[in-house]
C-alpha cells in the first residue's frame, strides 16, 4: 500500500529478454514490490525470448507460489502456427490461470485491423483473457486507433492499450476508448498532466497504472499521487480497474 491505497501494477516483466538483455526474477520482483508498496502485479513475459513456454512456466510458477501478489499474462510470437498459438494460450489459462494475452507489435508485427489477426483475439476470448497491446513505439501496428477494429470484432474481449500510445498518440486512445466500451488504457510513459487530461474524457474505471520496468515504479506509480483528482478516481486507477480485469 502507498498512502493507504492498494496498488496494482498492471505492467511488469519477469524472465529473460533477448532484445534488451534484461533479466528479472519473481523474487526480485517481490522485493521491488515490497520496497515500493506495490500489492499486486501483472507479470508479462518479455516480447523476445528464447523459449516462450519456459517463460510462461516461470510466470506460472510465480503465480502459483504467490497468488495474492501476482497475476499472469501470456506473450508469444504470433506467427507460430495458429494451432500452436491457440494451444499455448489455452495451456496458460488452464494450467496457470493467466488473465491476459500481450501483444508487442514492435517485435510482433501483427496487424490488428486485418481479420487475419482474428486468431489472436479469439485465443483471448476463448480463455476469458484481456488483450494487452503495447502502443506507441512500433508504428504502424502499435497505433492505438488500430485497436478499434479488433475491439469491434471482439466486443467481449477487454483490450488494454499499454503506455496509452505515449504522449504523442494519447489522443488516439481517447478516441478509441470513446467509441469502444471494451477499450482500457494503461498510463505508463505519460506525464502526470497527460493522465489528468485523459481523465477529462475517459472514466477512471477504464484507466490503470503500470510501471513496465522496476526502475520506473517510483515515477509511474508516484505520478498518480501527484494528481489533483478525486480519491475514487485515484483508487480506480491504482487498484480497481486492474483488479477487475486481471483478478485480485
Ligand atoms: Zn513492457
Amino acid at each position: 500500500m502507498i498512502q493507504g491505497e492498494r496498488v496494482f501494477d498492471t505492467h511488469t516483466h519477469i524472465g529473460t529478454a533477448r532484445h534488451s538483455g534484461r533479466s528479472f526474477t519473481a523474487e526480485e520482483m517481490l522485493r521491488s514490490m515490497d520496497r515500493h508498496g506495490v500489492d499486486r502485479s501483472l507479470l508479462i513475459p518479455f516480447p523476445v525470448v528464447d523459449d516462450y513456454r519456459a517463460q510462461h512456466d516461470l510466470i506460472g510458477a510465480a503465480v502459483r507460489q504467490w497468488p495474492d501478489r501476482f497475476a499472469g499474462a501470456a506473450c508469444l510470437y504470433p506467427f507460430v502456427s495458429e494451432q500452436a498459438f491457440a494451444e499455448e494460450v489455452q495451456r496458460c489459462a488452464e494450467t496457470f490461470g493467466f488473465r491476459a494475452l500481450k501483444l508487442q507489435p514492435m517485435y510482433q508485427a501483427l496487424n490488428p485491423v486485418s481479420k487475419r489477426s482474428d486468431f489472436f483475439f479469439a485465443a483471448a476470448q476463448a480463455n476469458r483473457m484481456a488483450v494487452v497491446a503495447h502502443t506507441g513505439s512500433g508504428v504502424p501496428f502499435s497505433l492505438p486507433s488500430l485497436y478499434i477494429a479488433a475491439a469491434r470484432r471482439f466486443p467481449d474481449v477487454p483490450i488494454v492499450l499499454g503506455h496509452a500510445g505515449g504522449p504523442l498518440l494519447m489522443l488516439e486512445c481517447v478516441v478509441a476508448a470513446e467509441v469502444c466500451p471494451n477499450i482500457y488504457i494503461e498510463v505508463s510513459s505519460l506525464m502526470p498532466h497527460h493522465v489528468a487530461e485523459l481523465l477529462h474524457q475517459v472514466p477512471a474505471s477504464r484507466l490503470m497504472a503500470g510501471s513496465d520496468l522496476p526502475e520506473s515504479v517510483e515515477t509511474e506509480i508516484g505520478k498518480i499521487f501527484t494528481l489533483a483528482i478525486s480519491p475514487e478516481d485515484r483508487r480506480a486507477i491504482l487498484w480497481e480497474t486492474g483488479a477487475r480485469l486481471f483478478g485480485a
